[in-house]
């Protein structure tokens, strides 16, 4: 019999990673190629051995020329250096190559007890993938105070936003919640709450709603089921998706895709579990379903069908199951190896418990390459947040600021500790440290600020106190572009 004729050969690059993740790896490989599928693997190096070799991004050139040619990744985890110095390899490789959305899907397995089983849950969070306090722009701003600048761009939000509608419309889905925290940061998770309202316009087949995320959490765990898709920030997404991997079975479970409009990384959401490295017993679920939803960025819907039916029925029928459900030393869990080759073997069958869900390709959000996505009408710089280290307490700093101001288009409207006011005195208990905020606007009057001006406050400021960080106050289309302090009138 003549076999069926070759599709065209893609490229993947294949980084094994560390820990268990060789192990993972090989396993999604040998399936992948018992379907047929005309994937040629890009063997490359990431994580541990690299940083070892003393590159501290933890990605050599080699891998990066790889991914640039191939766009398109399977990735064992990478184990990221604790303390100072090291980056993590994965959030270089999630920022080298723009991958701005991490979708996450977590479905119920058949054969898999949870408390949540037969609940049906089956939905997939979408996370911002380079922005937030992932940015990774950190300092100390006194010896005693640290800061982590979370930023959070209009583009960044749209393009996560549109893609998490765009991939409800692909896997047939009828929501979209966004969960933020734009009560309390109203600016920047507002940003992506605004964005969201603005864009959900353009899908009203699609069910749009806003939820704030600490209670996002408590009905995921309460009611999963009422979830379908969730696009939420980078940090919010982060503990989202490992919350709703429990719902399922675990870390072994969880399968990812890091989407960027040029590049793709697929892996598992979870880490290199040192402790079973080598060992030939963890689940490889999670690295398999990466390869599923890799195979489908790449087109090839039949193999990737093949392999989640595949991984089902090894699930449902309970004939190997590894030791993360079954228990380690229960005696009755399988090896990696054996849960790969039963997978294997059940290629071409179909379960009898779960519905297959049709997958049309997935729209990327194409948005133009200008790095300004917002134009205001208008700006006006009104004055400025200076931040100074003090071990004076306000009522000091207050007065001595007033007098070094006193002939400075800049008033000194308040002082505030760590966001709360401090000075003018409210009759408040803050527990103050060395890092004072100090607000400085227009007098009467005058109608904008120079940068003049601001360098000339800042230069008499010095004369007395340490100042470590300035932001200029300015108002776009005539909207205040910073939030008040607590207890700011
Ligand atoms: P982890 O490696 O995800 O492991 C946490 C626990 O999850 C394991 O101890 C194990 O639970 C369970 N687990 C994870 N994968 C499993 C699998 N395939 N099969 C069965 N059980 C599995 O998290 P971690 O210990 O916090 O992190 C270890 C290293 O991985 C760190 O260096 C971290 O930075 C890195 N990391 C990398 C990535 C990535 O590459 N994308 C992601 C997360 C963490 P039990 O102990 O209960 O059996």
């Amino acid at each position: 019999m003549a076999s069926a004729p070759a599709s065209t050969p893609k490229t993947v690059t294949l980084i094994p990673g560390d820990g268990i993740g060789p192990e993972c790896i090989e396993s999604a490989r040998r399936i992948v190629d018992a379907t047929g599928v005309n994937i040629v693997w890009e063997v490359r190096d990431a994580g541990e051995k690299v940083f070892k070799q003393g590159i501290p991004s933890g990605v050599p050139p080699e891998t990066i020329e790889s991914i640039r040619k191939t766009r398109c990744v399977l990735k064992g985890p990478l184990s990221t250096p604790v303390g100072y110095g090291e980056k993590s390899a994965n959030v270089t490789l999630r920022k080298l190559f723009e991958t701005f959305a991490n979708i996450r899907p977590v479905r119920e397995m058949p054969g898999v007890p949870t408390p949540y089983s037969g609940r049906g849950i089956d939905l997939v969070v979408v996370r911002e993938n380079v922005e937030d306090l992932y940015a990774g722009i950190e300092h100390m701003q006194t010896p005693g105070v640290a800061q982590c600048l979370k930023l959070i761009s209009r583009k960044g939000c749209e393009k996560v936003v549109r893609l998490a509608f765009e991939l409800a419309r692909a896997e047939g889905r009828r929501s979209v919640a966004c969960a933020t925290k734009s009560n309390i940061m109203k600016l920047t998770e507002g940003m992506l709450k605004r964005t969201f309202e603005e864009i959900a316009r353009e899908y009203p087949d699609i069910q749009a709603w806003h939820i704030i995320v600490d209670n996002c959490a408590h009905q995921l765990v309460k009611k999963p089921e009422q979830f379908d898709v969730i696009v939420t920030t980078n940090m919010n997404g982060d503990i989202l998706s490992d919350l709703t991997s429990a719902l399922v079975g675990g870390l072994g479970f969880a399968p990812s895709a890091n989407i960027g409009t040029e590049v793709a990384i697929f892996e598992a959401v979870h880490g290199s579990a040192p402790k079973y490295a080598g060992k030939n017993v963890i689940n490889p679920t999670a690295v398999i379903g990466s390869a599923v939803l890799m195979l489908r960025h790449l087109g090839e819907f039949e193999a990737a069908q093949k392999i989640e039916n595949a991984l089902l029925v090894t699930w449902e029928e309970g004939q190997c199951k590894t030791g993360d459900v079954v228990g380690y030393d229960s005696g009755k869990a399988c090896s990696t190896t054996q849960f790969t080759e039963a997978v294997i073997a059940n290629l071409g069958r179909t379960p009898r418990s779960v519905q297959p869900r049709t997958y049309r390709p997935l729209r990327l959000p194409q948005l133009p390459p200008d790095p300004v996505t917002v134009r205001p009408q208008s700006r006006r710089f009104i004055g400025a947040d200076i931040f100074i280290e003090s071990g004076d307490l306000p009522a000091v700093i207050g007065p001595a600021l007033e007098a070094l101001a006193a002939s400075s288009p800049l008033k000194l409207k308040m002082i505030s500790n760590r966001g709360t006011q401090v000075y003018p005195d409210k009759g408040t208990l803050i527990d103050c440290v060395d890092h004072y905020r100090c607000r400085f606007v227009l007098r009467e009057g005058t109608a904008e600020l120079s940068d003049a001006q601001l360098l000339d406050l800042l230069q008499r400021i010095a004369q007395k106190y340490r100042w470590m960080h300035v932001e200029k106050l300015q108002e776009f289309d005539g909207q205040p572009g910073y939030t008040k302090a607590q207890g700011e009138d």
